[in-house]
């Protein structure tokens, strides 16, 4: 427990895997809290918890402490059991970060796994970060304002987090943390430090490297040199693997912040929370594990360069044009493994014999890959030639190799001569040993004499119960079995001492031989990381003409403009989940004229597949794939916005309304003239009447046109106030639109077809009816229907000053009036003219 206590000591923040011969123990409260969290038994050992778990399933154990955010390090025996004096020696020969590291095993293959960095600054109101994946090589840095910050660090699902806390009060940062749901790593602010910042950067990238990345701002700079200490303190080999720091300009992406990628579903689903039924899961056809995890990052950056978007659709269109290009491709990048992962073993030293002979044949196939793509004049890609690494593994390395180097037969036969010599000696000693065998017999005419081995107690001659009397007089007991006895012979040991020597030595040779592949290897990590990003793309390509020929998509044309038009547009998800043919098409038209969409229309009729399906159309468009629809003509749209009230967290702290408010209070301070907004149903939070005239008064503000800056934006606005559909007669570019729904022999067919006008009945009973209301209470509720609409048509006209306000203002005055009066001091006819006053006024 000493030995224990004192390496705790010096990993107190994580939990330390102690192993014990064949388990790993956690003692005191790492075993309480893991024991928990593992759901494994807790004991006790003399007053101090503890509890255990088998080496050889560590890995499902590490896994469910690191996505709770856990930190482990894994403290393992250094010295063979038998060699030891007194206590073996024990030291900490990993330590694993939720975000460092590269244990495949640990990791998701179709995302990245991103460690960040955030320094939050309150003067200027800005916020810098910066984002690495050991696991691949990504490097990237970038800024936002403080208001966005959580938003992009949410948008790269960090597996860990370290902040610097600069100037900011303690209550901002706890907020910050609070929201965040991310393991956050306190570490010192020293990290953020610029000159070490400084220091490390140049050490690891060369000495201009700050200015050749562009790291032009202190932050900057201090976000990057933060997150590669903290690397190089967790994963020290790991450092290598990078080869650049990107700088990325946020506003070369469209801007999407993590409201909108959930309510629209673009990585996950708002009902499982799982890939399947996102756009992502639609759009993602891809075979390689790098492919995925770029398209994925695609995706929350659509583009807003035409000529970047263009280039993208033309290589779509080649692959739709060139089927049997685009087949082979495919079927060649199925078999090509994660060259990005195994380079980040490999540039760590942890990679194995079975990573290089995948790294080997996926980078031959890549160079097929190559040559079909340079024999397309159409195409432009620049894949570097890899034949150098493949012909290093290739001559080192045996064909099939084991996976580990402690079973031998890693290192081709011819390549060492060293190697193939003791490999000799071995084989050779092999055979003496039948040899001798044999001779055994003939001298003490045992018959059924044999030689054996056994790890523990190594080569022994066993003669069976039978014969034990007639064993020789030189053989040397050594060890008794139910079958008989064993015995060494001083001929035997020799060729023991020579086999096993040779083997060890063997062993020990492949082993540094290996090494030296890996490093030699390692030389080329920046040409296979770019190798893997090029591949990835071309991946995606193949992936989008594939959904582009399955599903009917079509070619977006992509403008400067800001008009947006759709023809016959498709929900890409839904369709999917419906049958073929059910999916009804609607279209679409922004432009001068109409800028303004209001939606009114039934529940369950529509109107919210209608809204995610247009954004989901530019976004798809922005990032270079073909769409669901017959025709598309897109004006580059710079950020999308979404309100959509399914998604609210009650259980988050905030109310629902205030959440609803906030977000919309959010969007107006944000959006510009090219932005796209969703609106559903916002007001709906509140009563009927603050709810409508907050609606009605955004539509306003949306319509003022003399907000030069943002007028134009599009808007499409979903509501159950149709009051609202007024608001077309006297604002400009206001446009309604409703759900066209048909009444057939007493009942109700959603026909999901967006028409002009504005909806005059909500058929909420109806839904009612379908979701299988009692009998008795439909009836009722279709008569109070009736009697409330009888009345309602006769208040529903309208008026420029709204009802409402006119309501409200009135009840103020008369109540202030009423206050006023003293009733004493009235006589029954002064009392009986104010009635009649107020009487006349408001009639
Ligand atoms: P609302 O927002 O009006 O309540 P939704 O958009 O949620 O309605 O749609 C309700 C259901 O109707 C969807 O789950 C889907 O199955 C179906 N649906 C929606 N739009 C269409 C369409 N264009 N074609 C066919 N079915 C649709």
């Amino acid at each position: 427990m000493k030995q224990y206590w004192n390496i705790k000591a010096k990993y107190s923040g994580m939990m330390l895997f102690f192993r014990l011969g064949d388990f790993y123990e956690l003692f005191g409260e790492d075993a309480v809290k893991a024991a928990t969290v593992l759901e494994v038994v807790l004991t006790q050992r003399a007053g101090i918890p503890m509890c255990g778990v088998p080496c050889h399933s560590v890995n499902s154990y590490i896994r469910k402490l690191i996505t709770k955010g856990f930190k482990v390090a894994i403290c393992e025996q250094l010295e063979e059991f038998g060699n030891a004096k007194g206590i073996i020696k024990r030291g900490v020969t990993k330590v694993l970060t939720p975000g460092t590291i590269l244990e495949d095993t640990l990791l998701e293959s179709k995302e990245n796994n991103f460690l960040m960095s955030v320094i939050l600054d309150d003067n200027t109101a800005s916020a810098t970060f910066a984002a690495a994946d050991i696991s691949t090589g990504e490097f990237f840095v970038s800024e936002t304002i403080l208001k966005s910050i959580e938003a992009e660090v949410s948008k790269y699902n960090p597996g860990e987090l370290i902040i610097s806390t600069g100037n900011m009060q303690n209550k901002q940062i706890s907020d910050f943390k609070a929201k965040l749901k991310i393991p956050i790593s306190d570490i010192d602010n020293s990290f953020f430090d610029i000159e070490k910042a400084q220091n490390i950067i140049e050490e690891l990238f060369g000495i201009s490297a700050v200015k050749k990345f562009g790291l032009n701002k202190k932050e900057v700079v201090c976000a990057c040199g933060a997150l590669l200490a903290y690397i190089k303190e967790m994963q020290p080999q790991s450092v290598s693997i990078f080869s650049e720091i990107k700088y990325v300009r946020n506003s070369d992406f469209m801007y999407l912040d993590i409201v909108a990628i959930k309510n629209l579903e673009l990585l996950n689903s708002m009902t499982s929370g799982k890939t399947e039924n996102s756009l992502l899961s639609v759009i993602d056809s891809t075979k390689t594990p790098m492919g995925a995890r770029t398209i994925r990052q695609w995706l929350i950056k659509p583009l807003l360069d035409i000529s970047k978007i263009e280039n993208r659709q033309n290589v779509v269109r080649f692959f739709i044009k060139n089927p049997n290009v685009r087949k082979e491709i495919i079927e060649k990048l199925k078999t090509v493994s994660d060259i990005e992962r195994i380079t980040a073993r490999v540039s760590s030293g942890s990679a194995n014999p079975k990573d290089l002979t995948a790294l080997k044949n996926s980078l031959k196939t890549i160079n097929n890959i190559s040559e079909i793509i340079k024999s397309a004049d159409e195409l432009d890609f620049n894949i570097p030639k890899n034949t150098q690494i493949t012909n290093k593994i290739s001559s080192y390395l045996s064909d099939e190799p084991p996976v580990s180097l402690k079973g031998g037969n890693v290192i081709k036969n011819g390549f060492n001569a060293e190697l193939d010599e003791l490999r000799k000696i071995s084989t050779d000693a092999k055979v003496y040993i039948s040899n001798l065998e044999a001779k055994e017999r003939v001298a003490s005419g045992i018959n059924n004499l044999k030689i054996g081995y056994t790890s523990v107690f190594g080569y022994y001659i066993e003669i069976s119960k039978s014969n034990v009397a007639s064993s020789p007089k030189h053989y040397v007991r050594k060890q008794t079995v139910t079958s008989g006895e064993r015995y060494i012979t001083e001929e035997l040991k020799i060729l023991e001492d020579k086999i096993l020597s040779a083997q060890e030595k063997t062993l020990r040779l492949e082993s540094s031989i290996f090494n030296n592949l890996i490093q030699e290897i390692s030389v080329f990590t920046a040409d296979i990381l770019k190798t893997s990003q090029i591949i990835s793309e071309i991946d995606i390509f193949c992936g989008f003409a594939e959904n582009a020929i399955e599903y009917n998509y079509v070619c977006p044309k992509i403008s400067e403009g800001r008009e947006l038009s759709i023809k016959d547009g498709r929900h890409p998800v839904v369709e999917r989940i419906l049958r073929s043919g059910e999916f009804t098409a609607n279209d679409i038209t922004f432009d001068e004229n109409s800028k303004i969409m209001i939606l009114t229309g039934p529940n369950m009729s529509g109107k919210s597949t209608y809204l995610r399906q247009i954004a989901l159309i530019v976004i798809m468009a922005q990032i270079g794939s073909f769409v669901p629809s017959q025709s598309a003509e897109i004006g580059l749209v710079d950020k999308i916005f979404t309100r959509i009230g399914a998604g609210d967290n009650l259980a988050g702290g905030e109310s629902t309304f205030m959440l609803e408010m906030s977000e919309t209070a959010n969007i107006l301070n944000q959006y510009t003239q090219r932005s796209l907004i969703i609106l559903d149903e916002v007001g709906r939070g509140t009563s009927t009447y603050d709810g409508m005239s907050i609606a009605w008064a955004i539509i306003e503000f949306f319509a003022d046109d003399k907000r030069k800056a943002n007028a134009g934006a599009k808007i499409l606005f979903v509501t159950h106030y149709f009051e609202l559909t007024k608001l077309s007669e006297t604002l400009k570019g206001v446009v309604n639109y409703s759900i066209d729904v048909k009444e057939w022999n007493g009942d109700v067919i959603f026909l999901h077809k967006i028409v002009k006008g504005s909806a005059d009945k909500s058929y909420g009973i109806h839904v009612a009816k379908i979701a299988g209301m009692p009998h008795q209470v439909i009836e009722r509720a279709y008569k109070i229907l009736s009697r409330l609409g009888e009345k309602a048509i006769k208040s529903s006209k309208y008026d420029e000053s709204p009802q409402i306000e006119f309501f409200c203002a009135t009840q103020q005055q008369v109540l202030t009036e009423l206050k006023n009066i003293d009733i004493n001091a009235l006589s029954p006819i002064e009392t009986f003219n104010i009635l009649k006053n107020w009487k006349e006024r408001y009639k």
